[in-house]
């Protein structure tokens, strides 16, 4: 009798935890000691080992293969709701699709102070939120209120409203140039959403530290309503917080970068990728997973309509609209009052030596006589160099000694910074040194910077234009927290007349009066090894020429871009300022080779001490792989090649690429090569592994 009573009062249920092994793990569930009934989704604590761990209630069963006496008690129960139906099913496509298990997809989503049971009880006193205390109120609000939308923006929102009033999944691409207030649009799209019951909607942003000005609009567009941040820069306090007010479906709306795809939105009922094109939506650790796919899967999941925004759509997006997969919404006016577009010079930097002007500082004539009348006219100038610190090398000029890493097949970089000794950083790993008083090598005693980075030309720029007052903006400028604001508030307040930058100051900032872009630099990546590099620099380069003529303050802008390489595809459809045309042009190319997205890929990548080690670990497994009577047929595998850059931080790297026309039959073959590689005691030989799919850096 005692027996069945315990029956009743005790079930089992399988539960996802944070471990490679690819399966759920039994536990029972005591209904006197838990105080409930298990539910999907909902968050617990159990012993996992001699550990301690959070799980993840998948689902209840009747009986477990497993011996019932060996069989552990779940602990103790999250005080949070269950994890939202659509997310759970998210984290199950992920796992399969990433060949991840639930638990490696789900538990790290979940913020790290929810990860220890001890931190559960001071989270649940919930701070008292000065909900006015982080919104500033900017002239903007009003302005984005009172605007009249243009004829395009209206076509588009009126479009996206008849979608979520149907509640259907519809994948939408908003493609505008800069300036055509995309931004305006997808918010008035929003504030309609949010006006049912309890709405809550998603907006994900690449980098959202760098774009404070962007957190502020929103906020401003609905001051009345809860908004959340969720990326990685807050407090593990703040994301604990954050994260629960989303997942209790407080937060109306919910503002973040990648990791706001993997967040519990119980309402979610419109969710908006900005920038989707952007590479930083792909996680490049642990699940290598595409945050904007996720979105458009979630969405799907979800039965709403998802908005891809772009200037540069990614072509896997544009062709998809192509396709009419997606439906395409175009802006292709600028909103602004009175702003125009910029003229692009493309600078031949060959003609320009040719006349006489030795350019050794990487100035063309051209670009120096611009910024001298800029300086006249009292407008800013921005200069874009996608490489920071002093020189990319140091070299001997006596012998052939460069400034090596010695962990990584890279260079490494000569910093100057104030007041210190200059110091030789690598960019991959860390690694610091000081300068040598002499070649290691010879013993020459000069030792000669050559190349470019930022510090260099903000150096250049203050011995040519003395008065003028120059700002550097990049990762270097940046690291203090507080002083990236710092830097971009003083540039808006109009406190540089010369801004020299990477990449930084090209993301969603609006200058005011920025009417001169000069980009210096930019060949390098023609040659990649990367078939994506081109299309990586023709958004950067678009990117930056939407930085010139934002607002009627700054009058005619000019972008000048100095190329050895005119005629390129990148240069030659940003002068005609054609984005389709640079597009359809890119697809062509892959269509012809088969390169997505016309076939889908996947890396897998080894790394060891030693390269032959991480090389013979990956051949044996692509031998055992294609032995196996289930191996498909349609599969093009590479061989064994070590990677570009073949060391990064002391470890040797090498990989394989597998494409196939099919994403199932990929998938198939995928299983099969990771069971080979499971079945080569790699944890044993020390040879650290990955599969990645979709990898967008080759
Ligand atoms: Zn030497
Ligand atoms: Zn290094």
């Amino acid at each position: 009798m005692s027996f069945i009573k315990s029956l009743l009062k005790e079930t089992i249920v399988q539960v996802a935890v944070d471990t490679p092994v690819n399966r759920l793990f039994d536990y029972i569930w005591n209904h006197e000691h838990l105080g409930c009934e298990p539910r999907r989704g909902q968050i617990i604590s159990v012993e996992f080992g001699k550990k301690e761990m959070i799980g993840v209630v998948i689902n209840e069963i009747e009986k477990s293969n497993f011996d019932i006496n060996k069989i552990k008690r779940v602990t103790d129960l999250a005080p949070l709701p269950l994890l939202s139906e659509d997310l759970m099913s998210m984290a199950e496509f992920a796992s399969s699709y990433y060949l991840k298990s639930i638990g490696e997809i789900l538990i790290p989503s979940i913020p790290k102070h929810w990860r220890q049971k001890e931190k559960w009880e001071l989270l649940i006193k919930e701070k008292r939120i000065n909900k006015k205390a982080k919104i500033k109120v900017i002239k903007e609000s009003e302005y984005q209120k009172e605007i009249e939308l243009n004829k395009e923006q209206t076509t588009a929102v009126e479009e996206l409203e008849r979608s979520s009033k149907k509640k259907k999944f519809n994948c939408y691409l908003l493609q505008g140039v800069t300036g055509s207030g995309k931004t305006l649009t997808y918010l008035r799209w929003l504030s309609k959403v949010l006006e049912g019951d309890q709405t809550q909607v998603l907006i994900m942003v690449p980098e959202i530290n760098l774009t404070p000005q962007l957190e502020e609009s929103i906020r401003s567009a609905f001051p009345e309503l809860p908004l959340i941040v969720l990326h990685s820069g807050l407090t593990d306090r703040t994301r604990a917080d954050n994260w629960a007010q989303a997942s209790k479906g407080h937060a109306r709306i919910i503002l973040g970068t990648r990791m706001a795809v993997m967040a519990s939105i119980p309402n979610l009922c419109a969710i908006v990728v900005d920038e989707e094109h952007d590479q930083s939506y792909k996680q490049q650790e642990g699940v290598r997973y595409s945050a904007r796919d996720l979105a458009v899967w979630r969405a799907k999941k979800l039965e709403v309509p998802i908005l891809l925004v772009s200037a540069t759509p990614s072509l896997e997006t544009w062709f998809n609209a192509e396709e009419k997969k997606y439906k395409k919404l175009s802006l292709e006016q600028r909103a602004a009052k009175n702003a125009v577009k910029p003229t692009v010079d493309i600078v031949d930097l060959n003609l320009d030596r040719k006349a006489g002007n030795k350019n050794a500082h990487g100035f063309s004539q051209h670009l120096l006589n611009g910024i001298t009348k800029n300086l006249e006219n009292r407008q800013q100038t921005l200069i874009f160099i996608n490489r920071r610190g002093y020189s990319p090398v140091l070299n001997c000029e006596a012998c052939v000694w460069i400034s090596d890493c010695i962990k990584c097949s890279a260079h490494m970089v000569l910093h100057r910074p104030n007041n210190e000794r200059a110091t030789l950083c690598c960019h991959h790993c860390g690694l610091l040194k000081q300068i040598p008083k002499a070649c290691p090598s010879c013993g020459n005693a000069d030792l000669i910077p050559s190349g470019k980075g930022t510090q260099k030309v903000e150096e250049y720029l203050t011995q040519e234009f003395p008065n003028a007052k120059i700002l550097r903006i990049d990762a270097d400028t940046t690291r203090k927290k507080g002083s990236a604001e710092e830097l971009f508030g003083a540039v808006h307040d109009g406190q540089a007349d010369i801004i020299v930058g990477t990449q930084m100051i090209t993301k969603g900032h609006d200058y005011q009066s920025v009417s001169l872009v000069g980009v210096i630099d930019a060949d390098a990546s023609l040659f990649s090894q990367d078939y994506r590099a081109a299309e990586r620099l023709f958004a950067q380069l678009m990117q930056v020429t939407g930085r010139a003529g934002r607002s009627d303050q700054s009058g005619a802008s000019r972008v000048v871009v100095q190329t050895r390489y005119p005629t390129a595809a990148p240069y030659k459809y940003l002068k005609l300022d054609e984005v389709n045309g640079f597009l359809s042009e890119l697809c062509a190319e892959r269509k012809m080779v088969g390169l997505p997205p016309f076939s889908y890929q996947a890396l897998l990548h080894a790394e060891h001490r030693t390269l032959s080690s991480a090389i013979e670990m990956l051949k044996n497994a692509a031998t055992l792989s294609q032995k196996s009577s289930e191996w498909p047929s349609g599969i093009s595998m590479s061989d064994v090649v070590p990677k570009t850059m073949v060391r990064l931080a002391g470890q040797e790297r090498a990989q394989i690429l597998l494409e196939c026309t099919n994403r199932q039959t990929l998938l198939k073959a995928l299983e099969i090569f990771q069971e080979a590689i499971t079945s080569q005691n790699t944890k044993r030989k020390g040879v650290g592994w990955y599969i990645e799919r979709d990898p967008i850096m080759l």
